[in-house]
């Protein structure tokens, strides 16, 4: 069957994370969302790890399902239209690699997936020797990216692991700031146990697959969220069964079982183009050369974002698509859109509001996005939202990219006018969250 996975999300005891980040949480917004198997996160925290043993139970092999008394309470509490969809997790976290490596610091950010319980505790009790669990539940640890390898596979070989999000400047295996210019350079001789990078959401495929080495790699996205609102940001997309092995071994070999990713337009990413958040400075990778990397305000180089970033490394034009490829999907969060045609804020409680009608009336937001026939959109009285969805299907966007940690902004309309507010006049009550 066709699965939505998305295996990078982090708990409560993540750094800068909502205190809704816990596995009621996660179910009850993989539901809305319509993704079917969401990553734990943050597995080696020990608090966040008892709760996984307390709260999910084993399902299918390597996966989990929310306790029972849980699942019914949520689902109680759920709309008809996406009670039923199904929600599994996965044993999954994300690790802070800082070290030095021929002379210069490393700063890595990587992504371990693990078969089991007892497998996870296996590679916690290796991580405790090495460094501080309990303090994040992104831990940092001073060990080499290749030696996390190394010890991933040992702990269990169906175990899972990828470079995170592997463009943006600060912390990453291709990051302007503190990364490498190639797996080989990262990984040495290990670099072919590699099996997967993610994109990061500064990034998409078509970016990726201009560096020659990428093209024999699995290209995975994930939301990285630090709250369950924010949920399939992007997630990749599998055909295959509800069983851990056959999506790992999906992931692992690239195979049919990979059908694609759904991604953020790369431009609404934070790192997308270079600049200083703090002059006020967006620059193209143009802009900056002629300005010799430098800031024209305060004189200090500039952060270089993911699109200088990948025209350095990359060995093939920037118009270049490789002939055959996965699929590759374009999404705007659905909140965002409603915010858009209500001229609110995503917060607006008009616009939650509107939101919660609109899963009420339609179903989940993937299926709303991605599938739904237009048309059905429009027979159940959402006129506008069927026009901007066909916008967003269609990538007819207005773009102002990302920058130095500032957000892009992604606009499917351009004149008031056509910004219709009947949406706002068809909302009803949504469902008591
Ligand atoms: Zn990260
Ligand atoms: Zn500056």
């Amino acid at each position: 069957m066709e699965l939505i996975v998305d295996l990078h999300i982090h708990s409560r005891y993540s750094r800068a994370t909502s205190k809704d980040s816990n596995l009621e949480g996660l179910y009850r917004w993989g539901k809305i969302k319509g993704i079917n198997i969401i990553g734990t996160g943050d597995f080696t925290h020990p608090a966040w790890f008892a709760e996984i043993q307390d709260k999910l139970e084993p399902a299918e092999p390597g996966l989990f399902k929310l306790r029972q008394d849980l699942a019914i309470a949520i689902d109680k509490t759920l709309p008809a239209s996406i009670r039923k969809n199904l929600i599994r997790f996965a044993l999954t976290v994300e690790i802070s690699n800082i070290y030095s490596k021929n002379e210069k610091v490393r700063k890595l950010h990587n992504l371990v997936i693990m078969p089991s319980v007892k497998a996870v505790s296996q590679f916690n009790s290796a991580l405790e020797r090495i460094g501080n669990l309990k303090a994040d539940g992104r831990p940092i640890l001073g060990l080499d990216s290749k030696q996390l390898l190394t010890l991933t596979l040992d702990t269990d070989p169906s175990a899972l692991f990828v470079p995170a999000h592997i463009w943006t400047p600060w912390f990453s295996m291709f990051g302007s700031k503190s990364g490498f210019n190639s797996i080989d350079e990262a990984f040495e001789e290990l670099a072919p146990e590699i099996k997967a990078i993610e994109t990061g959401l500064s990034s998409d495929p078509f970016m990726n697959w201009r560096i020659a080495e990428l093209q024999k790699v699995t290209i995975i996205s994930n939301s990285d969220a630090h709250s369950p609102q924010k949920l399939g940001r992007e997630a990749t997309i599998l055909q295959s069964q509800v069983d851990y092995h056959d999506i790992i071994n999906g992931i692992k070999t690239n195979d049919r079982r990979i059908v694609g990713t759904i991604e953020f337009f790369p431009q609404e990413g934070k790192y997308h183009y270079d600049g200083h958040r703090a002059c006020n400075i967006r620059f193209s990778p143009k802009q900056t050369k002629n300005h010799q990397g430098l800031c024209p305000v305060c004189h200090q180089s500039l952060t270089v974002g993911v699109d200088n970033r990948v025209n350095e490394l990359a060995n093939l034009a920037e118009d270049y698509q490789p002939k055959r490829h996965k699929v590759v999907e374009y999404i705007i969060p659905l909140i965002e859109i409603l915010a858009e045609m209500q001229e609110k804020t995503t917060a607006a409680k008009a616009v939650q509001t509107a939101y919660q009608k609109v899963i009420l009336d339609l179903g989940n937001e993937f299926t709303i996005l991605r599938k739904m026939p237009i048309i059905e959109i429009k027979d159940a009285g959402y006129e506008a939202l069927a026009k901007a969805i066909v916008r967003m299907r269609q990538k007819e966007v207005h773009v102002e990219p990302g920058y130095d940690g500032v957000f892009g902004t992604i606009k499917l309309f351009t004149s008031n006018e056509e910004r219709k507010k009947q949406l706002t006049e068809q909302i009803g009550l949504g469902w008591e969250t």
